[in-house]
């Protein structure tokens, strides 16, 4: 090889700089909800106050509803840790993330002097859930139309940690309210009628349901396994699916019900 320069190459410190006014911040795509299992006072102090904690979030909901913001849109919060949504794995990145104050399930990390009353059992689950209060939801609302605005947020790209991270994160947990912000809002994706045309999607030939459901999640967005089995990480998949989209039954059992929501989701907002 000739040890001189070719005249089509440039060396770095060659880089010619021009400026212009044509450009933009980076846009986020995602926007990914949690709660944050802990206090007002915790949440904030886990979040922004604490060098050590390695996690920050770009706003944080107050118990009150209250809004926080913490790191700036543009920038990239440390918030979604592993996970993957439509193939995408550094969701960082990519995201925006919200952290919501709210104990998540009643547990051994819950102080002894929270109150419990309000909590809820759900079907499938042994867990106790704290629901969201009405001022936190209407906040979180407001936050998501601000986003879905400024930012053109697809609805299938508000997702919640346990739809990232299934098996390993369960926020922001069944009583999210999805449902209301879908019918409330228009924000998010959600299926409202069970009856409708299937235009895309062909139901499960009989004995293959379990690959169909593998299949259909990863086109979703789950990181979904593909064995044809109903593993322990295909069930995680289909509780933070149930948890999300029909949180009455979260067993983790892809029954007809979750199938057909399912097949629905990747109908409206697949393929469109
Ligand atoms: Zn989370």
């Amino acid at each position: 090889m000739s040890s001189e320069k070719s005249q089509f190459t440039t060396n770095l410190e060659d880089i010619e700089h021009f400026s212009t006014e044509n450009y933009t911040a980076r846009k986020p795509q995602l926007v990914v909800l949690h709660y944050t299992a802990g206090s007002d006072k915790s949440s904030l102090e886990w979040l922004a106050k604490s060098r050590d904690s390695g996690v920050s979030a770009h706003y944080l909901i107050k118990g009150d509803g209250g809004i926080v913001q913490i790191v700036r849109d543009g920038m990239r919060a440390w918030h979604g840790g592993r996970g993957v949504w439509r193939g995408l794995s550094d969701i960082n990145s990519l995201s925006l993330g919200v952290e919501i104050v709210n104990w998540g399930y009643d547990d051994v990390h819950v102080p002894e002097e929270v109150d419990r009353s309000s909590c809820v059992m759900l079907s499938g689950s042994p867990l106790k859930w704290f629901p969201f209060p009405e001022e936190q939801f209407r906040s979180i609302a407001e936050l998501l139309v601000d986003f879905k605005e400024r930012w053109d947020i697809q609805p299938s790209l508000f997702i919640g940690h346990s739809d990232i991270a299934p098996g390993r994160k369960v926020d922001p947990g069944p009583l999210f309210p999805w449902e209301r912000l879908y019918k409330e809002f228009g924000i998010g994706a959600w299926v409202e009628d069970l009856e409708r045309d299937l235009c895309f999607v062909t139901l499960p030939q009989a004995g293959k349901e379990i690959l169909w459901t593998q299949l259909r999640l990863r086109d979703y967005g789950y990181g979904c396994p593909l064995t044809g089995e109903l593993d322990e990480g295909t069930q995680a998949v289909v509780q933070a699916f149930q948890m999300h989209f029909r949180p009455s039954l979260i067993d983790g059992k892809p029954d007809v019900e979750t199938r057909l929501i399912l097949a629905h989701l990747v109908d409206l907002y697949c393929y469109n």
